[in-house]
């Protein structure tokens, strides 16, 4: 008696691409697959808000008094 199991259907995924996590990794992620283009993708965040740590972490009154540009990304 043969117990080889038969094949798995193969699922069809619903997006050519899946970014997980909606910090400003995956926002940039995001913005890179609209310029190349690609526009079939989806963005799964497991917190109410997109932001990750930037939006996690709160610091009233803090600010920057210089011209700081560590923060800059670039978009080319
Ligand atoms: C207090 C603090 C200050 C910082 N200051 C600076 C700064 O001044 N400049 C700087 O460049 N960087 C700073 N950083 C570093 C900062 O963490 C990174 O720049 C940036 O947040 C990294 O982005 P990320 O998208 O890779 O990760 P994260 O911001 O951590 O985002 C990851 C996201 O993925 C989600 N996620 C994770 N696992 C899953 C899952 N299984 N399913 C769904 N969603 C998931 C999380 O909920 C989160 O929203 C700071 C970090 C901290 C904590």
């Amino acid at each position: 008696m043969s117990t080889a199991a038969s094949p798995r259907p193969v699922e069809r995924p619903e997006f050519e691409v899946a970014i997980i996590g909606a910090g400003p990794g995956g926002i940039a992620a995001g913005v890179k697959l609209k310029m190349a283009g690609i526009d079939d993708f989806v963005v799964l965040e497991r917190a109410g808000e997109v932001g990750g740590s930037w939006h996690e972490n709160h610091y009233p009154g803090l600010g920057v008094d210089i011209p700081c540009y560590a923060n800059g990304r670039s978009r080319t």
